[in-house]
């Protein structure tokens, strides 16, 4: 269960990241999951704040895009948009995806994190490779059905002590 507790949990979307804090504490790259964190599902718009918020990101951090989704157009699309490199098809919580992203950001796991939504595939899959994690929930303009805020909810249960 250990595996499932984020590094660190922000009680809000990605925006709510200190970037400050994580340069601080040695971070200089950052694996992104794709849906519910930097977008919503099958969603190609980036609302004002988010867009502020990576500016200051590509300004610090070597990025990534690391996504379970299947559909390789729009992973494509993801990463014009973000300017990103992006991989699909992870199927975190496997550990290749995460080797893979290191070695695309040329950085060593002690010095990158994940942030995701998902404590079964972002967060698990980071720590088993070594990685520290971010737990952030889904963007807030996001309007999800409810069966999905469940099994998240859910998910978190997991993670308290
Ligand atoms: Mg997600």
């Amino acid at each position: 269960m250990v595996l499932l507790k984020p590094t660190y949990i922000i009680d809000g979307d990605i925006t709510d990241i200190n970037l400050d804090h994580l340069r601080e504490a040695g971070v200089r790259g950052i694996i992104f999951d794709l849906d519910s964190t930097l977008l919503a599902p099958k969603s190609n718009v980036v609302s004002t704040e988010v867009e502020a918020w990576l500016k200051k990101v590509h300004e610090n951090f070597r990025v990534v895009i690391l996504s379970n989704n299947k559909k390789d157009d729009y992973v494509k699309q993801a990463e014009k948009l973000f300017g990103m490199p992006a991989i699909a098809r992870a199927a975190k919580p496997r550990r290749w995806g995460f080797q893979k992203s290191l070695e695309i950001l040329k950085l060593p796991a002690e010095q990158v994190v994940v942030v995701g939504d998902r404590p079964l595939t972002d967060v698990l899959g980071g720590h088993r490779a070594g990685i520290k994690t971010v737990l952030v929930r889904a963007l807030k303009t996001i309007e999800e059905p409810a069966w999905k805020t469940f099994f998240r909810n859910l998910e978190r249960c997991f993670i308290k002590n």
